[in-house]
């Protein structure tokens, strides 16, 4: 029998208990007690329009105030009716897919075995083992094997199955599939990127970032959760409970849950945690501890931003960013903090004001939209996409870091939208450039028969549009002026539509400056710190660094990923290379290179002290303290120091003409022996002085390189008050 009648003659059933459902008003207990500042969910249909016009979708432009659906509206529409993945009559499912069916009320899961719930392709049925998990209701065929490549699968249900109270189905379910080929369907649109990996070894993966269990305010265990999740289809999915209210214990728990349920290129389980504060909710991943929003020490949330900047791998999510009457979740008017834009890198899509809010304040944010849900309808519906190398933990993180990602319209969760310019990812900072070539990329595996509408948007206007025939693939390539400082998007829609989909922004910008420090010389066994601090970004981004080492005798390099990283210099003499590449929080970099030349021939080193603060006329005692690093003895080392103006010189070493005090020390001992000389000056005022140092004649030369000061007695500060007094 052909799928198409399967099908039809399966839709009176289908109507039948999603009506049934709507009468009796079947759904899961109500979460217990939510702490959560939420007001209680509101039960609507995810699909009904929105309050403008039923032909204009709602639009992520300069001027618009429509809303995006919340995750009320998704999760809950959801739970209504048997749900199978794949969706009946699917295509372009992945070979890695699970086989599915939701019920609507408890089931006997003695029922549902292999007789039961079966698959095939053609007339060979698939083995695998089937498995009932309760809290969700949901039937789960694990195929042993992975499926074929570009095939059609039947899966069924029978009359077999019966729920709690005895009562068999009414009829048996039967859906239909086809699988997609192994191809990157990035591979046919998008030529190798000139500035990042290359398009072909890129794909398209589908998950939720936002959901709750039993841990917090939601159900089940996380373990039922990524269970469900997969089932469900979904590639990837984040376990984000509310962090006050979770346990150490049960933030353990849900890592090795975590852990457990990720299968590399089937399945990405993720552990977060939802900081829930009193201006805003978070979702921060990829971090070892977990904070609570309810923290006296994160009243403020600049103190929050703090720790997070601290947290060397951390990447967080402003969740539902909303600014009403009865909320105040939009982070003090996204407020920017340069740090903080570093780590967090997406924002969940509510509405158009806060979408424009955020990105006007100056934080690069990808688009993303999470179910949020509280149900046990995990990784029902995926709201977002992420363009990654490879479904592993470290892949998607990486992709999420650099906001390769999309929003899924709420209309058709499999549309994917995919945007690069000048060979940059959507998520990215393009260099200030007077021209944008775009390649704009849309796929549905399932096309509908009617054209795709694109648009472009520069800060939130339109720019540029086109109309493409329905097809698996669009390509759209629109070139258009490069403005400073501006940000671009795209949009894609059926005719129809409620809600397009949106690829995430680039940024033009200017690249960050690297200062990777003057050239040093060194001896073998010092520690030698590169400096990177110089660094900066002429549009005031924060920046991350890395260094490398690019020639000589290897080192350990401790701290590479910070400003001043260190290392011992190695026994062999010879030149060092290293390079230093900042990055901005668009991703742009910017490099520098310096040297380090370790040598044998003496290398000094100098310090000088001085009193904090001296009393007019006290006599004021500089100490210069000499040491020689080198693997060889200095001879004849000549230390001088020029009298500070506003000084008097009084006693000690040798006065030279310019007002230079001058020392010879016949032998410096190598590998470290340490000399000291001092001299007494007065004055009446406050001192500095820079200009110190010490040579000899096969020496690396020291030169003072830290400004000494003595600033006038405090003692004399109240004479001058009292004066004005
Ligand atoms: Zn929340
Ligand atoms: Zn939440």
């Amino acid at each position: 029998m052909p799928t198409q009648k399967k099908i039809a003659m399966l839709w009176p059933f289908l109507l039948g208990l999603v009506i049934l459902t709507l009468i009796i008003t079947i759904r899961p207990a109500q979460p217990v007690a939510a702490t959560e500042p939420t007001p209680t969910p509101a039960v609507t249909d995810g699909s009904k329009p929105h309050s403008g016009s039923s032909e204009e979708p709602c639009r992520l432009e300069q001027g618009a105030e429509c809303e995006f659906p919340r995750r009320d509206d998704v999760a809950s529409a959801t739970l209504i009716g048997p749900r199978t993945n794949p969706t009946i009559g699917a295509q372009g499912v992945s070979t890695y897919t699970l086989i599915s069916i939701t019920f609507d009320r408890d089931m006997d899961f003695n029922t549902i075995n292999n007789d039961t719930f079966q698959v095939s392709r053609g007339d060979s049925r698939l083995n695998g083992v089937i498995r009932y998990i309760e809290v969700s209701r949901i039937a789960v065929f694990y195929p042993d094997a992975p499926l074929e490549p570009d095939s059609a699968y039947t899966a069924r249900v029978t009359t077999g199955i019966r729920d709690r109270s005895g009562e068999p189905l009414a009829e048996d379910i039967v859906w239909s599939f086809i699988t997609r080929s192994h191809k990157s369907p990035l591979s046919d649109q998008l030529s190798v990127a000139e500035n990042e990996i290359s398009a072909a070894d890129m794909n398209i993966y589908f998950g939720d970032l936002h959901s709750h269990t039993g841990y917090s305010d939601g159900v089940g265990t996380p373990a039922d959760a990524f269970a469900t999740a997969r089932a469900n289809g979904i590639d990837f999915f984040a376990v984000t409970d509310h962090g006050f209210l979770l346990t150490g214990a049960e933030w353990q728990d849900i890592l090795d849950q975590a852990n457990a349920a990720t299968i590399n290129g089937a399945f990405v389980a993720l552990r977060g945690f939802e900081f829930t504060h009193a201006k805003g909710h978070l979702n921060v991943f990829d971090t070892n501890i977990l904070v609570r929003g309810n923290d006296p020490n994160y009243a403020n949330l600049d103190d929050f931003y703090n720790w997070l900047v601290n947290q060397p791998t951390a990447l967080a999510q402003f969740n539902h960013p909303l600014q009403d009457q009865m909320h105040d979740w939009n982070f003090n008017n996204f407020a920017y903090r340069p740090a903080a834009d570093q780590k967090i890198v997406l924002r969940e899509l509510t509405n158009a004001t806060q979408f424009f809010l955020s990105l006007d304040a100056g934080w690069h944010l990808g688009t993303l939209s999470n179910t949020d849900t509280h149900w046990p309808n995990w990784g029902c519906c995926p709201r977002m996409g992420v363009v990654a190398p490879a479904l592993t933990k470290q892949a998607i993180l990486d992709g999420l870091r650099a906001k390769r990602t999309f929003f899924v319209s709420p209309d058709d969760p499999n549309l994917a939208l995919v945007m690069t310019a000048n060979g940059y990812w959507m998520g990215s900072a393009v260099p200030n450039t007077a021209t944008l070539n775009f390649v704009i990329t849309a796929y549905d595996p399932a096309p509908k028969g009617q054209p795709l509408r694109l648009v472009l948007y520069n800060n939130g206007v339109r720019i540029a549009s086109t109309t493409l025939s329905s097809a698996n693939s669009y390509r759209w390539a629109p070139t258009t002026p490069g403005q400073l400082g501006h940000y671009y998007y795209a949009e894609a829609y059926y005719d129809g539509w409620n809600f397009p989909a949106y690829s995430s922004p680039i940024w033009v910008e200017r690249p960050p400056m690297a200062e990777a420090g003057p050239a040093q010389t060194v001896a073998p066994g010092m520690t030698v710190t590169l400096d990177g601090s110089g660094s900066w970004d002429p549009d005031g981004d924060a920046l991350a660094y890395k260094w490398s080492q690019t020639s000589g005798t290897g080192v350990n390099l401790i701290g590479a990923d910070g400003a001043r990283p260190t290392f011992i210099a190695p026994a062999t003499l010879g030149d060092l290379q290293f390079r230093l590449t900042v990055v901005d929080t668009g991703n742009l970099t910017g490099s520098a290179e310096t040297r380090v030349t370790v040598t044998d021939r003496p290398v000094l080193a100098i310090r000088k002290n001085a009193p904090a603060t001296a009393e007019p006329g006290e006599s004021i005692i500089y100490t210069l303290t000499v040491t020689n690093y080198g693997v060889n003895d200095a001879s004849d080392v000549v230390v001088t120091d020029a009298i500070p103006t506003g000084a008097t010189y009084v006693s000690g070493g040798t006065l030279m003409p310019g007002n230079i005090v001058s020392w010879t020390l016949p032998r410096l001992a190598a590998n470290g022996e340490v000399a000291e000389v001092s001299f007494v000056v007065t004055a009446d005022q406050g001192l500095a002085n820079i200009d110190y140092g010490a040579t000899c004649s096969d020496c690396v030369p020291a030169i003072g390189d830290e400004i000494i000061f003595t600033n006038a007695n405090k003692y004399y500060l109240p004479i001058i008050m009292m004066r004005h007094n």
